[in-house]
């Protein structure tokens, strides 16, 4: 308990900034700031991938009508750090997540851990153990960090079969909370210079709908997407067609896909989680 408040002790500045920016974040509906995101991807048709915290849906199971055409995975049951918490929290909270989407009649097809840790006491391998167990051969927790990377971005195929398509360390989580850039142009800046030193790979944002999805940085998303068009040798392709269509596409492509994640429906959310 409260391992998440311990977490953040030598940085209490960056937990304060959090809660603060999550308090003004907050004042609008998560289904609002969802439906603000999808008229952008509608618009240029680009098909988006949201990964939700099952507790949320749970709590809340309308708010996945907020999603409309798009696509959506689990994102833990209660946005548990598996690294942390250890073997029997990891297992528990995929087996929950799995068991809230099937209840609901949604299909868990594509997991994402949160804070995208997966070693479990110190074994890489058990996490995509547990998640082929619970039927999930599709997965996107693994964080490669920020450019530049060594080799361009592929996806990881684990020996249990299950396949990782790593998402990049350039998020705006990162860029708002803890760089403070509140400056649209260079959020547009970052997010596209990450697709330009992972070129000839994929590319996997993480644009969350708590911030992007916001009046003030909804245009990020659109300038981001038109600047990314302007591209050659360019596919926005959906999570769901990367993991069929990596192997098939041309050497000089790149791909890149939109996911997003919802960790909170409010700021009580966020308590909520911080004393799992
Ligand atoms: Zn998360």
């Amino acid at each position: 308990m409260f391992k998440r408040i311990l977490g953040y002790r030598k940085n209490v500045r960056l937990l304060f900034k959090k809660i603060t920016n999550y308090l003004s974040f907050h004042s609008e509906d998560m289904s609002n700031l969802i439906k603000r995101m999808n008229a952008v991807f509608d618009r240029h048709d680009v098909k988006m991938t949201y990964f939700i915290s099952t507790f949320l849906v749970e709590q809340r199971p309308s708010i996945c009508s907020a999603f409309e055409s798009h696509d959506f995975g689990p994102h833990g049951h209660y946005h548990v750090n598996v690294a942390q918490a250890g073997r029997r929290a990891a297992w528990n909270e995929i087996k929950e997540a799995v068991r809230v989407f099937k209840t609901h009649g949604f299909d868990p097809w594509v997991y994402r851990a949160p804070y995208a840790r997966h070693i479990i006491e110190n074994d890489p391998n058990l996490f995509f153990e547990f998640e082929k167990k619970n039927g999930i051969l599709r997965d996107s927790s693994i964080n490669v960090g920020p450019p530049p990377w060594e080799n361009p971005l592929k996806p990881i195929k684990h020996d249990c079969g299950v396949i990782t398509i790593p998402l990049i360390g350039v998020a705006d989580d990162g860029l708002i909370d803890n760089e403070g850039i509140f400056d649209n142009r260079l959020l547009v800046k970052r997010f596209y210079n990450a697709f330009d030193q992972g070129r000839t790979g994929i590319i996997v944002y993480d644009l969350h709908p708590i911030r992007m999805g916001q009046a003030r940085f909804i245009n990020v998303v659109e300038a981001l997407i038109k600047r990314l068009k302007t591209e050659k040798n360019v596919r926005i392709i959906s999570l769901r067609d990367a993991f069929e269509q990596f192997d098939k596409k041309a050497e000089e492509e790149t791909l890149v896909c939109f996911t997003g994640d919802i960790d909170n429906l409010s700021i009580f959310d966020y308590a909520r989680r911080l004393v799992h």
